[in-house]
């Protein structure tokens, strides 16, 4: 979900039964597994939260950032339907591998609360069966969509804050800004921890005062533990010419080191953890 490295009955359309309503044995037995639409998953270290990670990438996003870095994963089509069952039971092949690594395992995307059932059964079954530290990665647009069951279940949440400025996040993303703040402050009522993630884009995102806005904002907040200062890079470019889109950043610079660096330079102003 993260760039550039990278809600009732569901928007996913599943139909599916959440295992949490399932109260008594006879339910149990009868309660229909939670599928959804997978893309692919993955193990890394030291990019979608802390230490080593099972990550699990669902399909479909209601975003359409431009310097998205896997435009493969925006639709649902894109995926594979795929019962929790089955992801839980990949994830739990490597829970040792996982604990050695001081890890814990990551629900990403695309937009994993496209999919709020599966999100919810997975970061449910990987804190409860598997006993794994749990992160969210999300850009907050569907925040609405995550129940306080869910959100209770997730250890963390690595929440894009693509820029400050209103009109540049709906230029950057086709869509708006306000959800996003909104689940960050939901986030900070519930105390649940964060990591702010910021894609730096010479250009467009770097301007002073938009990051001032970000760390401004996040440090208003009290639950940021992190801000990871994303340089843009163009490593997707041609899964975007692969599928036929059309790139618009590419004649766009990376950041320099020292470009990066005044960015994180702001945050660290305010008090936050940047890196
Ligand atoms: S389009 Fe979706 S998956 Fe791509 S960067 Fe934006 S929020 Fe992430």
């Amino acid at each position: 979900m993260s760039e550039p490295l990278p809600h009732g009955r569901p928007a996913d359309g599943t139909g599916a039964a959440s295992s949490t309503t399932a109260a008594t044995p006879a339910a149990a037995a009868t309660r229909r597994p939670v599928t959804g639409m997978l893309h692919s998953w993955d193990l890394s270290t030291g990019v979608d939260g802390p230490g080593t990670r099972f990550v699990a990438f669902l399909a479909g996003c209601p975003l359409r950032c431009l310097y998205c870095h896997n435009p493969d994963t925006r639709h649902m089509r894109d995926g594979r339907r795929t019962s929790a069952d089955e992801i839980v039971g990949e994830a739990a092949k490597y829970v040792q591998f996982i604990r050695a690594g001081k890890g814990g395992a990551t629900i990403s995307g695309g937009e994993p609360l496209l999919q709020p059932l599966l999100t919810g059964e997975l970061l449910h079954r990987f804190t409860h069966e598997l006993g794994l530290h749990t992160a969210l990665d999300t850009s907050g647009f569907l925040g609405d969509r995550a129940t306080d069951a869910l959100l209770a279940d997730t250890d963390l949440v690595l929440l894009d804050i693509k820029s400050w400025d209103r009109a540049l996040y709906r230029h950057l993303t086709h869509q708006e800004l306000a959800p996003t703040l909104d689940f960050a402050r939901r986030l900070a009522d519930l105390g649940t921890e964060v990591w702010i993630r910021f894609v730096l884009v010479p250009g467009l995102t770097d301007a002073t005062e938009n990051i001032e806005g970000v760390a401004s904002f996040a440090a208003s907040l009290g639950n940021i533990t992190r801000v990871d200062v994303l340089p843009f890079h163009k490593l997707g470019a041609e899964k975007w010419r692969a599928l036929g889109l059309d790139f618009t950043l590419a004649d766009t610079p990376t950041p320099t080191a020292d470009q990066t660096a005044a960015a994180r330079a702001v945050f660290a102003a305010h008090g936050l953890h940047a890196v």
